[in-house]
Protein backbone atom coordinates (compact mmCIF):
# COMPACT_ATOMS: atom_id res chain seq x y z
CA UNK A 1 0.00 0.00 0.00
CA UNK A 2 1.24 3.32 -1.38
CA UNK A 3 2.18 5.07 1.53
CA UNK A 4 -0.57 7.87 2.03
CA UNK A 5 -2.43 9.08 5.25
CA UNK A 6 -5.65 7.44 5.84
CA UNK A 7 -6.99 11.00 6.24
CA UNK A 8 -5.86 11.50 2.78
CA UNK A 9 -7.06 8.23 1.54
CA UNK A 10 -10.31 8.35 2.67
CA UNK A 11 -11.02 12.41 2.04
CA UNK A 12 -14.44 12.83 0.84
CA UNK A 13 -14.54 13.12 -2.88
CA UNK A 14 -18.52 13.97 -3.45
CA UNK A 15 -21.29 15.73 -1.21
CA UNK A 16 -22.35 12.68 -0.42
CA UNK A 17 -19.48 11.27 1.05
CA UNK A 18 -19.16 13.76 4.04
CA UNK A 19 -20.11 12.99 7.31
CA UNK A 20 -22.56 14.58 9.64
CA UNK A 21 -23.19 17.79 7.78
CA UNK A 22 -26.25 17.30 6.33
CA UNK A 23 -27.23 20.96 6.33
CA UNK A 24 -24.67 22.05 4.81
CA UNK A 25 -24.25 19.57 1.83
CA UNK A 26 -28.08 20.36 1.44
CA UNK A 27 -27.95 23.83 1.06
CA UNK A 28 -24.83 23.89 -1.26
CA UNK A 29 -26.40 21.03 -3.43
CA UNK A 30 -29.41 23.10 -4.25
CA UNK A 31 -27.64 25.76 -4.88
CA UNK A 32 -25.52 23.90 -7.84
CA UNK A 33 -28.26 22.46 -9.05
CA UNK A 34 -30.12 26.01 -9.56
CA UNK A 35 -27.33 27.27 -10.60
CA UNK A 36 -27.52 29.99 -7.84
CA UNK A 37 -24.28 29.93 -5.90
CA UNK A 38 -23.28 32.90 -4.20
CA UNK A 39 -20.24 34.60 -4.73
CA UNK A 40 -19.04 34.45 -0.82
CA UNK A 41 -19.03 31.20 1.29
CA UNK A 42 -18.02 31.74 5.00
CA UNK A 43 -17.61 28.37 6.38
CA UNK A 44 -17.13 28.16 10.27
CA UNK A 45 -16.79 25.17 13.08
CA UNK A 46 -14.30 23.32 14.42
CA UNK A 47 -10.90 22.16 13.35
CA UNK A 48 -10.83 18.75 11.29
CA UNK A 49 -15.05 18.91 10.68
CA UNK A 50 -14.55 19.40 7.06
CA UNK A 51 -14.74 22.73 5.96
CA UNK A 52 -12.15 22.62 3.28
CA UNK A 53 -12.95 19.65 1.92
CA UNK A 54 -16.06 21.19 1.16
CA UNK A 55 -15.47 24.14 -0.17
CA UNK A 56 -13.08 21.53 -2.80
CA UNK A 57 -16.07 19.81 -3.55
CA UNK A 58 -17.87 23.17 -4.49
CA UNK A 59 -15.25 23.77 -6.34
CA UNK A 60 -14.73 21.13 -8.40
CA UNK A 61 -19.28 20.98 -9.06
CA UNK A 62 -18.88 24.41 -9.96
CA UNK A 63 -15.84 23.65 -12.85
CA UNK A 64 -16.52 20.40 -14.01
CA UNK A 65 -17.39 19.38 -17.06
CA UNK A 66 -20.17 16.66 -16.71
CA UNK A 67 -22.23 17.29 -12.79
CA UNK A 68 -24.84 14.94 -12.02
CA UNK A 69 -26.99 15.91 -9.67
CA UNK A 70 -25.73 18.56 -8.01
CA UNK A 71 -22.43 16.28 -7.56
CA UNK A 72 -18.86 16.57 -9.40
CA UNK A 73 -18.01 13.84 -11.78
CA UNK A 74 -14.58 12.97 -10.16
CA UNK A 75 -13.62 11.88 -14.15
CA UNK A 76 -13.12 14.87 -16.19
CA UNK A 77 -10.15 16.86 -16.35
CA UNK A 78 -11.31 19.52 -14.24
CA UNK A 79 -12.31 17.03 -11.30
CA UNK A 80 -9.17 15.46 -11.75
CA UNK A 81 -6.70 18.90 -11.91
CA UNK A 82 -8.96 19.79 -8.54
CA UNK A 83 -8.16 16.25 -6.89
CA UNK A 84 -4.42 16.55 -7.44
CA UNK A 85 -4.35 20.02 -6.42
CA UNK A 86 -2.85 21.80 -9.65
CA UNK A 87 -6.03 23.72 -10.74
CA UNK A 88 -5.45 27.09 -12.00
CA UNK A 89 -9.25 27.67 -10.88
CA UNK A 90 -8.48 26.91 -7.48
CA UNK A 91 -6.84 29.14 -4.97
CA UNK A 92 -6.04 28.52 -1.47
CA UNK A 93 -4.60 30.73 0.67
CA UNK A 94 -3.67 30.10 4.36
CA UNK A 95 -4.84 33.57 5.73
CA UNK A 96 -3.03 32.83 8.79
CA UNK A 97 0.46 33.07 6.56
CA UNK A 98 -0.97 35.25 3.81
CA UNK A 99 -2.82 37.58 6.38
CA UNK A 100 -1.17 41.19 4.69
CA UNK A 101 -3.30 43.87 2.84
CA UNK A 102 -0.51 42.91 0.20
CA UNK A 103 -1.56 39.37 0.05
CA UNK A 104 -5.06 40.43 -0.32
CA UNK A 105 -4.44 42.77 -3.08
CA UNK A 106 -2.91 40.05 -4.83
CA UNK A 107 -5.55 38.21 -4.96
CA UNK A 108 -8.06 40.69 -5.63
CA UNK A 109 -5.66 41.71 -9.13
CA UNK A 110 -5.74 37.61 -10.10
CA UNK A 111 -9.29 37.58 -9.41
CA UNK A 112 -9.94 40.01 -12.21
CA UNK A 113 -8.41 37.79 -14.68
CA UNK A 114 -9.93 35.35 -16.57
CA UNK A 115 -9.37 31.50 -15.63
CA UNK A 116 -10.03 28.07 -17.88
CA UNK A 117 -13.39 26.90 -16.06
CA UNK A 118 -16.04 28.65 -15.52
CA UNK A 119 -15.63 29.84 -11.88
CA UNK A 120 -12.68 30.80 -9.86
CA UNK A 121 -13.21 29.47 -6.58
CA UNK A 122 -11.08 31.24 -3.75
CA UNK A 123 -10.76 29.35 -0.41
CA UNK A 124 -9.37 31.59 2.45
CA UNK A 125 -8.47 29.55 5.49
CA UNK A 126 -8.48 31.12 8.64
CA UNK A 127 -9.59 34.27 7.71
CA UNK A 128 -10.11 35.70 10.94
CA UNK A 129 -5.91 36.24 11.04
CA UNK A 130 -6.67 38.44 8.16
CA UNK A 131 -5.37 41.97 9.22
CA UNK A 132 -7.81 44.94 9.56
CA UNK A 133 -6.06 45.94 6.12
CA UNK A 134 -6.07 42.55 4.46
CA UNK A 135 -9.61 42.28 5.95
CA UNK A 136 -10.63 45.80 4.37
CA UNK A 137 -9.28 45.09 1.25
CA UNK A 138 -10.95 41.43 1.14
CA UNK A 139 -14.35 43.33 1.95
CA UNK A 140 -13.93 45.51 -1.05
CA UNK A 141 -14.06 42.98 -3.34
CA UNK A 142 -16.92 41.31 -1.80
CA UNK A 143 -18.77 44.06 -2.57
CA UNK A 144 -18.27 44.04 -5.74
CA UNK A 145 -17.45 40.87 -6.90
CA UNK A 146 -16.30 39.66 -10.13
CA UNK A 147 -19.17 37.25 -11.59
CA UNK A 148 -17.05 34.56 -12.14
CA UNK A 149 -15.20 34.62 -8.96
CA UNK A 150 -16.33 32.12 -5.70
CA UNK A 151 -15.08 32.80 -2.40
CA UNK A 152 -15.03 30.57 0.78
CA UNK A 153 -13.68 32.18 3.94
CA UNK A 154 -12.97 29.01 6.61
CA UNK A 155 -12.88 29.88 9.85
CA UNK A 156 -12.69 28.20 12.98
CA UNK A 157 -13.77 31.40 15.19
CA UNK A 158 -16.46 33.25 13.22
CA UNK A 159 -16.91 35.90 16.33
CA UNK A 160 -13.81 37.05 14.99
CA UNK A 161 -14.13 37.55 11.34
CA UNK A 162 -14.89 41.59 10.70
CA UNK A 163 -19.18 41.52 11.01
CA UNK A 164 -19.27 43.77 7.45
CA UNK A 165 -17.32 40.78 6.28
CA UNK A 166 -20.09 38.11 7.91
CA UNK A 167 -23.05 39.95 6.75
CA UNK A 168 -21.66 39.75 2.77
CA UNK A 169 -21.42 36.07 3.06
CA UNK A 170 -23.56 32.78 3.43
CA UNK A 171 -23.04 31.73 6.72
CA UNK A 172 -22.88 27.42 6.84
CA UNK A 173 -21.54 26.26 10.41
CA UNK A 174 -19.52 22.63 10.36
CA UNK A 175 -20.32 20.37 14.01
CA UNK A 176 -18.43 18.24 15.76
CA UNK A 177 -19.78 14.64 14.25
CA UNK A 178 -21.83 12.52 16.49
CA UNK A 179 -19.97 9.53 18.19
CA UNK A 180 -21.77 6.95 16.82
CA UNK A 181 -21.79 8.19 13.03
CA UNK A 182 -17.86 8.92 13.81
CA UNK A 183 -17.51 5.20 14.94
CA UNK A 184 -19.67 3.79 11.75
CA UNK A 185 -17.28 5.77 9.62
CA UNK A 186 -13.80 4.54 12.27
CA UNK A 187 -14.85 0.72 11.70
CA UNK A 188 -15.95 0.96 7.61
CA UNK A 189 -12.50 3.03 7.08
CA UNK A 190 -10.92 -0.16 9.44
CA UNK A 191 -12.72 -2.60 7.53
CA UNK A 192 -11.67 -1.30 3.83
CA UNK A 193 -8.65 -0.24 4.69
CA UNK A 194 -7.90 -4.04 5.68
CA UNK A 195 -6.80 -2.72 9.37
CA UNK A 196 -6.52 -4.87 12.25
CA UNK A 197 -7.60 -2.64 15.63
CA UNK A 198 -9.51 -4.13 18.39
CA UNK A 199 -12.54 -2.52 19.56
CA UNK A 200 -10.65 -1.21 22.52
CA UNK A 201 -8.22 0.62 20.70
CA UNK A 202 -11.16 2.27 18.61
CA UNK A 203 -12.46 3.74 21.37
CA UNK A 204 -9.25 5.14 22.42
CA UNK A 205 -9.16 6.53 18.61
CA UNK A 206 -12.84 8.15 18.72
CA UNK A 207 -11.99 9.54 22.35
CA UNK A 208 -8.57 11.22 21.09
CA UNK A 209 -10.93 12.05 17.56
CA UNK A 210 -13.15 14.08 19.86
CA UNK A 211 -15.80 14.43 17.54
CA UNK A 212 -13.10 15.61 14.39
CA UNK A 213 -13.51 13.33 11.32
CA UNK A 214 -9.61 14.26 10.50
CA UNK A 215 -8.07 13.64 13.90
CA UNK A 216 -10.05 10.64 14.48
CA UNK A 217 -8.86 9.13 11.31
CA UNK A 218 -4.82 10.50 12.20
CA UNK A 219 -5.17 8.73 15.36
CA UNK A 220 -6.22 5.61 13.86
CA UNK A 221 -3.33 5.54 11.09
CA UNK A 222 -1.03 5.96 14.39
CA UNK A 223 -3.08 3.36 16.18
CA UNK A 224 -2.81 0.62 13.37
CA UNK A 225 1.25 2.19 13.26
CA UNK A 226 1.75 0.94 16.44
CA UNK A 227 -0.18 -2.28 16.37
CA UNK A 228 -2.98 -0.66 18.41
CA UNK A 229 -1.39 1.13 21.10
CA UNK A 230 -2.50 4.41 21.34
CA UNK A 231 -0.77 6.66 24.48
CA UNK A 232 -3.18 9.73 25.51
CA UNK A 233 -1.53 12.51 24.06
CA UNK A 234 -2.30 14.23 27.52
CA UNK A 235 -3.09 11.67 29.97
CA UNK A 236 -6.40 13.79 31.38
CA UNK A 237 -7.38 10.64 33.53
CA UNK A 238 -4.15 11.19 35.52
CA UNK A 239 -4.75 14.60 36.18
CA UNK A 240 -8.24 14.23 37.15
CA UNK A 241 -7.29 11.48 39.39
CA UNK A 242 -4.87 13.89 41.35
CA UNK A 243 -7.41 16.74 41.41
CA UNK A 244 -9.50 14.26 43.03
CA UNK A 245 -6.93 13.45 45.32
CA UNK A 246 -5.95 17.02 45.80
CA UNK A 247 -2.17 15.57 44.93
CA UNK A 248 -0.08 18.43 43.90
CA UNK A 249 2.97 16.05 43.05
CA UNK A 250 0.98 13.88 40.99
CA UNK A 251 -0.08 16.19 39.26
CA UNK A 252 3.67 18.42 38.75
CA UNK A 253 4.99 14.31 37.62
CA UNK A 254 1.98 14.22 35.16
CA UNK A 255 3.01 17.87 33.57
CA UNK A 256 6.59 16.77 33.55
CA UNK A 257 5.64 13.13 31.93
CA UNK A 258 3.30 15.33 29.20
CA UNK A 259 5.54 17.72 28.31
CA UNK A 260 8.57 15.16 27.71
CA UNK A 261 6.32 13.59 25.61
CA UNK A 262 6.30 16.70 23.60
CA UNK A 263 3.45 18.40 24.68
CA UNK A 264 2.56 22.10 24.82
CA UNK A 265 1.83 23.23 28.42
CA UNK A 266 -1.47 25.27 26.33
CA UNK A 267 -2.01 22.11 24.66
CA UNK A 268 -2.70 20.49 27.72
CA UNK A 269 -4.36 22.88 29.65
CA UNK A 270 -7.31 22.49 26.29
CA UNK A 271 -7.16 19.16 26.83
CA UNK A 272 -8.12 19.42 30.13
CA UNK A 273 -10.64 21.73 29.92
CA UNK A 274 -12.16 19.92 27.17
CA UNK A 275 -12.13 16.75 29.41
CA UNK A 276 -13.35 18.89 32.36
CA UNK A 277 -15.94 19.98 30.15
CA UNK A 278 -17.68 16.90 29.43
CA UNK A 279 -17.14 15.70 33.23
CA UNK A 280 -19.35 18.66 34.00
CA UNK A 281 -22.08 17.83 31.31
CA UNK A 282 -22.29 14.58 32.66
CA UNK A 283 -23.95 15.81 35.81
CA UNK A 284 -25.78 18.58 33.94
CA UNK A 285 -26.86 17.77 30.35
CA UNK A 286 -25.03 14.30 30.13
CA UNK A 287 -27.06 14.09 26.33
CA UNK A 288 -24.59 16.65 24.77
CA UNK A 289 -21.45 14.27 25.97
CA UNK A 290 -20.24 12.51 22.59
CA UNK A 291 -18.80 9.88 23.95
CA UNK A 292 -19.00 5.83 24.13
CA UNK A 293 -20.94 4.43 26.74
CA UNK A 294 -17.84 3.07 28.40
CA UNK A 295 -15.72 6.25 29.10
CA UNK A 296 -18.93 8.00 29.74
CA UNK A 297 -19.10 6.00 32.79
CA UNK A 298 -15.71 7.15 33.47
CA UNK A 299 -16.49 10.67 33.42
CA UNK A 300 -19.41 10.31 35.58
CA UNK A 301 -17.25 8.72 38.12
CA UNK A 302 -14.48 11.66 38.13
CA UNK A 303 -17.21 14.16 38.17
CA UNK A 304 -19.24 12.71 41.35
CA UNK A 305 -15.99 12.51 43.01
CA UNK A 306 -14.76 16.41 42.08
CA UNK A 307 -18.16 17.56 42.51
CA UNK A 308 -19.60 20.19 40.00
CA UNK A 309 -18.60 23.16 41.69
CA UNK A 310 -15.05 22.19 42.05
CA UNK A 311 -14.78 21.27 38.24
CA UNK A 312 -15.85 24.73 37.50
CA UNK A 313 -13.45 26.01 39.64
CA UNK A 314 -10.62 23.95 38.05
CA UNK A 315 -12.15 25.28 34.14
CA UNK A 316 -11.67 28.78 35.18
CA UNK A 317 -8.41 28.02 37.40
CA UNK A 318 -7.22 26.80 34.00
CA UNK A 319 -8.62 29.25 32.00
CA UNK A 320 -7.09 31.67 33.89
CA UNK A 321 -3.46 30.62 33.16
CA UNK A 322 -4.54 30.64 29.68
CA UNK A 323 -4.09 34.23 29.65
CA UNK A 324 -1.60 34.54 32.23
CA UNK A 325 0.69 32.10 29.78
CA UNK A 326 0.03 34.81 27.23
CA UNK A 327 2.60 37.01 28.62
CA UNK A 328 4.98 34.77 30.12
CA UNK A 329 8.50 33.66 29.13
CA UNK A 330 7.67 29.85 30.68
CA UNK A 331 4.39 28.85 29.98
CA UNK A 332 4.81 25.56 31.88
CA UNK A 333 5.63 26.95 34.92
CA UNK A 334 2.44 29.45 34.81
CA UNK A 335 0.84 25.60 34.20
CA UNK A 336 2.57 24.32 37.23
CA UNK A 337 1.66 27.33 39.59
CA UNK A 338 -1.99 27.18 38.37
CA UNK A 339 -2.58 23.28 39.19
CA UNK A 340 -0.72 23.75 42.65
CA UNK A 341 -3.09 26.70 43.42
CA UNK A 342 -6.47 24.35 42.83
CA UNK A 343 -5.14 21.31 44.90
CA UNK A 344 -3.44 23.66 47.44
CA UNK A 345 -6.15 24.90 49.73
CA UNK A 346 -4.16 27.02 51.83
CA UNK A 347 -3.19 28.79 48.60
CA UNK A 348 -6.61 29.17 47.23
CA UNK A 349 -7.80 32.94 47.68
CA UNK A 350 -11.36 34.12 48.55
CA UNK A 351 -13.13 35.05 52.04
CA UNK A 352 -14.82 31.64 52.60
CA UNK A 353 -11.17 29.41 51.66
CA UNK A 354 -9.40 31.41 54.10
CA UNK A 355 -11.93 31.38 56.64
CA UNK A 356 -11.39 27.35 56.11
CA UNK A 357 -7.95 27.51 56.55
CA UNK A 358 -8.06 29.51 60.26
CA UNK A 359 -10.47 27.13 61.39
CA UNK A 360 -8.29 23.91 60.36
CA UNK A 361 -5.28 25.73 61.91
CA UNK A 362 -7.13 26.53 64.88
CA UNK A 363 -8.40 22.75 65.14
CA UNK A 364 -4.86 21.75 64.44
CA UNK A 365 -3.26 24.15 67.32
CA UNK A 366 -5.95 22.78 69.56
CA UNK A 367 -5.99 18.82 69.00
CA UNK A 368 -2.73 18.31 68.66
CA UNK A 369 -1.02 17.05 72.00
CA UNK A 370 2.49 18.70 72.21
CA UNK A 371 3.24 17.94 75.87
CA UNK A 372 0.86 16.05 77.94
CA UNK A 373 -2.98 15.08 76.35
CA UNK A 374 -5.72 16.07 77.77
CA UNK A 375 -7.54 13.07 79.89
CA UNK A 376 -9.83 11.44 77.37
CA UNK A 377 -13.49 9.93 78.19
CA UNK A 378 -12.84 6.43 77.71
CA UNK A 379 -16.81 6.81 77.06
CA UNK A 380 -17.01 9.60 74.42
CA UNK A 381 -13.13 9.16 73.72
CA UNK A 382 -13.08 12.87 73.63
CA UNK A 383 -11.26 14.96 75.57
CA UNK A 384 -12.70 15.50 79.40
CA UNK A 385 -13.78 19.22 79.93
CA UNK A 386 -12.24 20.96 83.16
CA UNK A 387 -8.82 17.86 82.58
CA UNK A 388 -8.14 17.61 86.44
CA UNK A 389 -11.01 19.74 87.45
CA UNK A 390 -13.60 16.43 86.77
CA UNK A 391 -12.38 14.72 89.32
CA UNK A 392 -11.74 17.56 91.72
CA UNK A 393 -14.65 19.84 91.52
CA UNK A 394 -12.46 22.77 93.44
CA UNK A 395 -9.47 22.40 91.19
CA UNK A 396 -9.56 25.40 88.28
CA UNK A 397 -10.08 24.48 84.99
CA UNK A 398 -7.05 24.24 83.42
CA UNK A 399 -4.71 21.35 82.69
CA UNK A 400 -0.97 21.31 83.94
CA UNK A 401 1.05 20.97 80.58
CA UNK A 402 4.94 22.20 80.84
CA UNK A 403 6.01 21.98 84.22
CA UNK A 404 4.33 19.42 86.53
CA UNK A 405 7.25 20.19 89.39
CA UNK A 406 7.19 23.86 89.70
CA UNK A 407 10.21 25.60 88.39
CA UNK A 408 12.22 27.42 90.94
CA UNK A 409 15.13 29.92 90.09
CA UNK A 410 18.16 28.93 91.81
CA UNK A 411 19.98 31.81 90.78
CA UNK A 412 20.80 33.51 94.10
CA UNK A 413 19.13 37.20 92.59
CA UNK A 414 16.40 37.26 95.75
CA UNK A 415 16.08 35.14 98.82
CA UNK A 416 13.30 34.48 101.12
CA UNK A 417 9.71 33.41 100.28
CA UNK A 418 8.20 35.89 97.40
CA UNK A 419 4.30 36.11 97.09
CA UNK A 420 3.04 34.87 93.69
CA UNK A 421 -0.43 36.68 94.84
CA UNK A 422 2.22 39.99 94.77
CA UNK A 423 3.25 39.03 91.04
CA UNK A 424 -0.26 38.45 90.30
CA UNK A 425 -1.27 41.97 90.43
CA UNK A 426 1.45 43.19 89.47
CA UNK A 427 2.43 41.47 86.45
CA UNK A 428 1.92 44.85 84.16
CA UNK A 429 3.90 46.81 85.88
CA UNK A 430 6.42 45.08 87.56
CA UNK A 431 7.04 41.63 85.25
CA UNK A 432 6.08 43.07 81.50
CA UNK A 433 7.12 46.52 82.40
CA UNK A 434 10.53 45.12 82.76
CA UNK A 435 11.29 43.09 80.45
CA UNK A 436 12.96 43.76 76.93
CA UNK A 437 12.28 42.21 73.43
CA UNK A 438 11.19 38.75 73.06
CA UNK A 439 10.48 37.93 76.73
CA UNK A 440 8.66 41.15 76.99
CA UNK A 441 6.17 39.83 74.71
CA UNK A 442 6.26 36.32 75.75
CA UNK A 443 5.30 37.46 78.80
CA UNK A 444 2.44 39.36 77.64
CA UNK A 445 0.77 36.34 76.21
CA UNK A 446 0.35 34.62 79.82
CA UNK A 447 -2.49 35.44 82.40
CA UNK A 448 -1.07 35.24 85.49
CA UNK A 449 -2.80 33.60 88.92
CA UNK A 450 -1.77 33.19 92.46
CA UNK A 451 -3.04 29.17 93.68
CA UNK A 452 -2.11 28.62 97.38
CA UNK A 453 1.26 30.44 96.48
CA UNK A 454 2.25 28.69 93.19
CA UNK A 455 1.97 31.42 90.57
CA UNK A 456 0.28 29.90 87.68
CA UNK A 457 1.32 31.26 84.23
CA UNK A 458 -2.49 30.29 82.13
CA UNK A 459 -1.67 30.62 78.43
CA UNK A 460 -4.38 29.77 75.56
CA UNK A 461 -2.90 27.06 74.26
CA UNK A 462 0.25 24.45 74.03
CA UNK A 463 2.38 26.31 71.73
CA UNK A 464 1.90 29.45 74.05
CA UNK A 465 3.08 27.26 77.03
CA UNK A 466 6.03 25.52 75.32
CA UNK A 467 7.15 29.21 74.67
CA UNK A 468 6.24 30.63 78.08
CA UNK A 469 8.22 27.95 79.64
CA UNK A 470 11.26 28.24 77.13
CA UNK A 471 11.40 31.58 78.12
CA UNK A 472 11.03 31.36 82.31
CA UNK A 473 14.56 31.51 82.95
CA UNK A 474 14.78 34.83 81.07
CA UNK A 475 11.74 35.79 82.94
CA UNK A 476 12.15 34.36 86.53
CA UNK A 477 14.75 37.11 87.86
CA UNK A 478 12.14 39.86 87.56
CA UNK A 479 9.28 37.34 88.79
CA UNK A 480 11.20 36.85 92.07
CA UNK A 481 12.14 40.49 92.09
CA UNK A 482 8.52 41.30 91.65
CA UNK A 483 7.67 38.26 94.47
CA UNK A 484 9.56 39.83 97.16
CA UNK A 485 11.34 36.40 97.08
CA UNK A 486 11.49 33.19 95.23
CA UNK A 487 8.31 31.37 94.28
CA UNK A 488 7.10 28.46 92.51
CA UNK A 489 6.52 29.08 89.09
CA UNK A 490 4.02 26.31 86.75
CA UNK A 491 2.62 27.26 82.82
CA UNK A 492 -0.70 25.79 82.12
CA UNK A 493 -2.84 26.13 79.28
CA UNK A 494 -6.45 26.54 79.30
CA UNK A 495 -8.31 23.58 78.00
CA UNK A 496 -8.91 24.62 74.06
CA UNK A 497 -13.18 23.44 74.97
CA UNK A 498 -13.41 25.29 78.24
CA UNK A 499 -12.25 28.63 75.49
CA UNK A 500 -15.11 28.22 73.17
CA UNK A 501 -17.88 26.09 74.58
CA UNK A 502 -20.30 27.83 76.41
CA UNK A 503 -20.99 25.23 78.57
CA UNK A 504 -18.47 26.09 81.52
CA UNK A 505 -19.32 25.34 84.83
CA UNK A 506 -19.20 28.52 87.03
CA UNK A 507 -19.24 26.55 90.13
CA UNK A 508 -16.35 24.39 89.06
CA UNK A 509 -14.10 27.27 88.33
CA UNK A 510 -11.94 29.22 91.16
CA UNK A 511 -13.14 32.87 91.02
CA UNK A 512 -9.59 34.13 89.92
CA UNK A 513 -9.65 31.37 86.93
CA UNK A 514 -12.83 32.72 85.83
CA UNK A 515 -12.78 34.43 82.44
CA UNK A 516 -14.03 38.39 82.57
CA UNK A 517 -14.85 38.67 78.87
CA UNK A 518 -13.65 42.53 79.72
CA UNK A 519 -10.19 41.14 80.89
CA UNK A 520 -9.56 39.21 77.31
CA UNK A 521 -10.42 42.34 75.65
CA UNK A 522 -7.74 44.37 77.88
CA UNK A 523 -5.31 41.81 77.36
CA UNK A 524 -2.18 41.92 74.71
CA UNK A 525 -3.14 40.92 71.73
CA UNK A 526 -0.54 39.03 69.93
CA UNK A 527 1.64 40.44 66.37
CA UNK A 528 0.80 38.17 63.26
CA UNK A 529 4.20 38.06 62.93
CA UNK A 530 4.25 35.99 66.57
CA UNK A 531 1.50 34.42 65.35
CA UNK A 532 3.12 33.21 61.99
CA UNK A 533 6.31 32.23 64.52
CA UNK A 534 3.72 30.32 66.61
CA UNK A 535 1.81 28.64 63.26
CA UNK A 536 5.41 27.48 61.98
CA UNK A 537 6.57 26.27 65.86
CA UNK A 538 3.63 24.24 66.11
CA UNK A 539 4.23 22.28 62.91
CA UNK A 540 8.05 21.60 63.27
CA UNK A 541 9.73 21.46 59.79
CA UNK A 542 6.86 23.23 58.03
CA UNK A 543 7.75 26.60 56.22
CA UNK A 544 5.30 29.53 55.45
CA UNK A 545 4.03 28.86 51.96
CA UNK A 546 1.74 32.18 51.76
CA UNK A 547 2.15 35.60 53.01
CA UNK A 548 -1.97 35.62 52.67
CA UNK A 549 -3.06 37.73 55.53
ZN1 LIG B 1 -15.99 16.44 -13.42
Amino acid sequence: MAVQSLYRRYRPQRFSELKGQEHVVRALKNAVINSREGHAYLFSGPRGTGKTTTARILAKVLNCEKPIEGEPCCECGSCLAVQQGNSFDVIELDAASNNSVDDIRDIIAAASLGSPGRHKVYILDEVHMLSKKASAALLKTLEEPPSHVVFVLATTDPEKVAETIRSRTQHLQFHLLPIDELEAHVRWVVADAGIEISDEAIYAVLRQGAGSARDTLSALELSAATGGVLDEVTPVDEFVEAFIQFDAGRLLAAVANTVNFGRDPRTIVNDLVRHLRDCFLTQMAPQLVQLPESRMAVLTTQATHLGTPRIVKIIEGLGLSMNDMRNAPDSRVVLEVALVRLVHRELQTGVESLLARIERLEKELESRPTFAPAPVNPVTGKAVLGGRAAQDPSAPLVRPVVAPTPVVDTAPVVSGVGSAEQVAATWSTAVIGQLKGMSRAIAQMAKPIDRDGTLVLLVDNDPSAKRVSDNLPQMLGVIHQAAGGVCSVIVETRLAEARSAPIVRPDLIAEEDFIDPDEVKALPTISKASLKNELTDAFPGSELLSEEE
